[in-house]
């Protein structure tokens, strides 16, 4: 049975991850401090003899008693509007809580995987975006904070594979969406179902013409454990390279809920990348990987957790 310890295990995606490896037999050791995550996306696991929860900043100290086959390192706050408001501590997650990851361990000769974002391609000027892409980052600009920390984490995740024998593999992963997201983390997808179910305007930032390409969560999850068992090193991305608009993202979460709530444009961030795809070669030729979801069907399941959450009648269509 494989021990392992998620940092950021309370979080959306965390959670999920959690909930998938106590599914596959290990033993899950949850630690977070709940700075952007949240005690009810894990509370249900809590009765679950191979599941603990720790409470603690990874910054401070990582310590996990007993032996562990993995370090997942998954925390960070991750929403545009979430490291905006919490620059410093994204930028020491991704630094010291990173150390604090690795040398977790390397202590303990577990595999380390680090997730790691497509925003390290900052808004890029190759699309779309295979690893070998060194990308275009601001390192001043508002999203600095985030896109460094975790520039700087993938160079330390290197650092102590070459220099300190750690197993590690890095994950780039892609714009994921579905149940656990908060209603007003700011990223698009949840914003955009939030406002349709209560028939408040769609806030489309600029023209709505820049695109993402989304991931249902299921997929991102198999994409993940595949990295953790396999010995690739990465990075490799992880995402649906379907692309859509934001404004067709828009018009389609309207309709699939059914809402005539109205369209409103509001202005759009600095530094908002225009574009963002994955090239999924590496993931489909390495990990043989590749999401299943689609959009529709991944955005139906979403908005019906969404609709269950405000406790409205889930009309999708
Ligand atoms: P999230 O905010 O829901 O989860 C992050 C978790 O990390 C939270 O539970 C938070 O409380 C915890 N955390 C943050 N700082 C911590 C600290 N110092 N000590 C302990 N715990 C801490 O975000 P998410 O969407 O689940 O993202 C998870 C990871 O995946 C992040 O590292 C993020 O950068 C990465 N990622 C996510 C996406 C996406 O689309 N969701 C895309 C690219 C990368
Ligand atoms: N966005 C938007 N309206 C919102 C929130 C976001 O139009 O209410 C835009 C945002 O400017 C960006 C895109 O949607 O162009 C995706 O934003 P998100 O925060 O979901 O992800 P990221 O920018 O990190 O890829």
């Amino acid at each position: 049975m494989a021990r392992v310890a998620i940092a950021g295990g309370a979080g959306f995606l965390g959670s999920h991850l959690c909930e998938r490896l106590l599914a596959d037999g290990a033993e899950v050791i949850c630690v977070d401090n709940f700075v952007t995550g949240r005690p009810e996306n894990v509370e249900h696991l809590l009765t679950n003899r191979r599941f603990r929860l720790i409470d603690r900043d990874i910054t401070e100290y990582l310590h996990v008693p007993g032996p562990l086959d993995a370090v997942l390192h998954l925390a960070s706050p991750a929403s545009p509007v979430d490291y905006a408001r919490l620059p410093v501590e994204t930028l020491m997650v991704g630094s010291v809580g990173t150390h604090h990851a690795l040398g977790l361990a390397r202590a303990k000769g577990a595999r380390f995987l680090l997730a790691s974002t497509s925003e390290a391609y900052g808004d890029p000027k190759v699309h779309p975006q295979p690893e070998t892409y060194w990308g275009n980052v601001n390192p001043v600009g508002p999203r600095s904070m985030y896109d460094e920390s975790k520039r700087f984490a993938e160079a330390l995740t290197m650092a102590y594979r070459n220099s300190r024998d750690v197993n590690t593999g890095i994950v780039r992963i892609f714009n994921t969406y579905g149940p656990r997201m908060r209603a007003h983390d700011g990223r698009a997808i949840p914003t955009f179902i939030a406002q349709a179910l209560r028939g408040e305007p769609i806030t489309v930032a600029g023209d709505g013409s820049q695109t993402r390409s989304v991931c249902y969560v299921d997929d991102l999850i198999e994409g993940i454990v595949r990295m953790l068992w396999s010995d690739e090193c990465g990075p490799v991305n992880i995402g649906n390279p379907h692309e859509l608009t934001i404004l067709e993202t828009a018009e389609l979460v309207l309709r699939l809920c059914g809402s005539d709530a109205p369209i409103t444009f509001i202005p759009r961030p600095v530094d908002d990348p225009s574009v963002r795809q994955p090239d999924i070669t590496l993931a489909r030729e390495r990990l043989g990987w590749e999401p299943k979801i689609g959009v529709e069907d991944g955005l139906v399941r979403t908005i019906e957790w969404f609709a269950s959450q405000f406790l409205v009648p889930a009309q999708v269509a």
